[in-house]
């Protein structure tokens, strides 16, 4: 058996990547990290306390990727589809057990992403300590706009992150009121997963998460960032 020989029984999915703001260049998306809870306020919201001993994640797979401006169907298997902001971090060089201290050194750049979730179905999980992934990872749910880098961006500190449906503000804060900091994030994770150049890290979403219906325009909006627009249609039918 040679590998010349061996053929794909069909086409590979085609690579998931991110627009690099102000260039051609395109960021190629390996995995896509999550944390949950990360401001105080939205733990609150959700019934639940900030834990200060270690941030927790979830993983949605790149399948779940979607550029900003998309129009995206209702999901299946949902009554309680649920808007996230979140400020996101595009890692750009590997990191294995980096310290604190030179974590910003594999950032390649911020986006501002949604975290869109099936709030029903994880509400439904966590009363039985299920895992999150179906509410979480589902095709259109990891919504990204442009990629700014690093250095355009400038440091994180106190830019406003927010959401508005129809117009109407639900999302509101700043991001140094997040729990873990971008660093200690990175830095975490680094001591559990060889991060490479590709990944991205949904750092988690501010108080004020609620429901979207077909017909709704959510419009995200972070300092120093393009804004993530999502547009929901029906639900598709078979
Ligand atoms: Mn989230």
């Amino acid at each position: 058996m040679t590998a010349a020989a061996e053929t794909l029984l069909f086409a590979p999915r085609p690579q998931p990547s991110v627009a690099v703001a102000g260039t051609t260049a395109r960021f190629p998306v390996g995995r896509i990290f999550c944390v949950g809870r990360n401001y105080a306020d939205h733990a609150k919201e959700m019934g639940a306390e900030v834990d200060r001993e270690a941030p927790f994640y979830f993983i949605k797979d790149t399948g779940s990727l979607t550029a900003s401006g998309a129009t995206v169907p209702y999901p299946q298997g949902t009554k309680d589809f649920h808007h996230e902001m979140e400020f996101v971090v595009a890692i750009g060089a590997a990191a294995f057990e980096i310290p604190v201290e030179r974590a910003l050194d594999v950032v390649f750049g911020y986006a501002a992403g949604l975290d869109m979730t099936r709030r029903d179905l994880q509400a439904a999980a966590k009363a039985k300590g299920k895992p999150w992934d179906f509410a979480k990872n589902f095709e259109r749910a990891a919504v990204i706009a442009p990629i700014v880098e690093k250095a355009a961006f400038g440091a994180v500190g106190h830019q406003h992150i927010g959401l508005a449906v129809g117009g109407t503000a639900r999302q509101s804060s700043h991001l140094d009121e997040m729990v873990w900091s971008v660093p200690e994030l990175i830095a975490h994770l680094s001591r559990f997963y060889r991060l490479a150049p590709g990944d991205l890290i949904y750092t988690g979403t501010p108080a004020g998460v609620g429901p979207v219906v077909p017909g709704d325009h959510i419009r995200g909006e972070i300092d120093g960032l393009p804004p993530v627009e999502l547009t929901i249609a029906p639900a598709e039918t078979v």
